[in-house]
């Protein structure tokens, strides 16, 4: 067994994939979380979750804009204590009652607020993609070590029930021997003001956001690294929003079973597929990422049977705001680890430099 099944055998077991929940190392209160950046992302949609959340809490907010602060302490009760600016942020060592920092700003400044938090000696959760750079990332993982503290990247899908019951099925080998993967996602990028599409605050464009839903379905689908990536951009330069930024590529990686995947992002069309094809068999959602409403089929060469996972219900969100919680109390890893962020970060830098060369370019293992 190489040693990329084992790491999705042993993430499956933790994530309670047919197997009882461990009782050790949950924690005995809430964990506090600061959120960084009240934007789309952490004030719409995290900010809710810690209501279904059974080990977090929300205890801290972190704001450019200090009346929208107090509006959201006041209407989650926390205290003027519990605000804090980007220029204040470091004080944030001095609140006990801050256990985790959630990063939920643009990707430019992931690494920047991810190593201040270490710092502070606090655990981190950090959206995706982990940073802008390679050089970036490792210096992340770094800060965090040295500090002794969690890093976990928002890498949701892997708490979201029907993606869950896809790689167990994949992995019980219901489809057979793993051929082909197939993962497009994509939106209609509409505002050209958007920081997406500003390289310094984005690192890049449909890649950097999308891209790494399609990436990371090719690994949990498949359960392997790759090896090799090929890639293909396809940019209409004149169309303002793409004057910083790529809108479409598309990229084929090589695994070394033999299988492959081939994976599409783009900023000019809605698509969300993941589509696993073996030799006994499919597996296919779509929507396969989003926050809810996803669906799974499985079939011989088609959408034979509709599967609703027993789960189906379970909050992903939640899910992912309590396994970092667990973690930094039981000292386990996350099953999204910073050195899985990073792995993504070096494939995506592979992914440009192949479409800029126009060659394959191969992977190091393990970089
Ligand atoms: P957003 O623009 O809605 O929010 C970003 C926040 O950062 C805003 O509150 C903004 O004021 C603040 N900010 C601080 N400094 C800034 C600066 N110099 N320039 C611009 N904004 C600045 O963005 P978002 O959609 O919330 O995305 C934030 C992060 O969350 C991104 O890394 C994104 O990839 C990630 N995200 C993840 C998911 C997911 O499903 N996991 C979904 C959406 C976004």
């Amino acid at each position: 067994m190489t040693i990329e099944r084992r790491d999705v055998l042993r993430s499956a077991a933790m994530l309670g994939l047919g197997l009882a929940a461990p009782a050790i190392g949950q924690p005995t209160r809430k964990l506090g979380y600061a959120i960084v950046g009240l934007g789309y992302y952490g004030l719409g949609v995290i900010i809710p979750q810690f209501a279904k959340c059974a080990h977090s809490r929300l205890a801290a907010v972190v704001s450019g804009d200090r009346a929208k602060a107090e509006r959201v302490a006041r209407e989650h009760g926390l205290s003027p204590q519990a605000i804090y600016s980007y220029a204040n942020f470091d004080s944030i060592r001095d609140n006990p009652d801050v256990d985790i920092v959630y990063v939920c700003l643009p990707n430019g400044l992931h690494a920047e607020y991810t190593i201040r938090a270490a710092r502070a000696g606090k655990h981190v959760l950090c959206e995706k993609p982990m940073a802008v750079s390679v050089a970036e990332g490792q210096a992340m993982i770094a800060a965090c070590k040295t500090a002794n503290r969690k890093l976990m990247i928002g890498y949701r899908c892997h708490f979201e029930p029907f993606n869950r019951e896809a790689m167990r099925l994949a992995r019980s080998g219901a489809a057979g021997k793993i051929r082909f993967v197939r993962s497009e996602h994509g939106f209609v990028q509409g505002d050209p003001g958007a920081w997406r599409l500003k390289r310094a605050l984005s690192g890049g464009g449909s890649l950097m956001d999308m891209g790494v839903y399609s990436l990371q379905a090719a690994h949990y689908m498949t359960g392997e690294e790759p090896v090799a990536v090929t890639a293909r951009e396809s940019t209409d330069r004149r169309d303002p929003r793409f004057a910083e930024v790529e809108d479409m590529i598309d990229w084929t990686l090589e695994f070394p079973s033999g299988a492959i995947a081939g994976c599409l992002s783009m900023y000019s069309a809605n698509q969300n597929r993941i589509l696993l094809m073996g030799d006994k068999g499919r597996i296919e959602l779509e929507p396969a990422t989003r926050y809810d409403g996803n669906r799974m089929w499985t079939g011989r060469d088609g959408r034979e049977r509709e599967v609703t996972p027993p789960d189906a219900q379970a909050n992903q969100f939640a899910g992912q705001l309590d396994h970092l919680a667990d973690c930094a109390v039981s000292g386990r890893e996350p099953i999204v680890s910073g050195e899985e962020g990073l792995r993504d970060m070096a494939i995506i830098k592979a992914i440009y430099r192949s479409a800029r060369e126009g060659r394959t370019v191969r992977l190091e293992r393990g970089a």
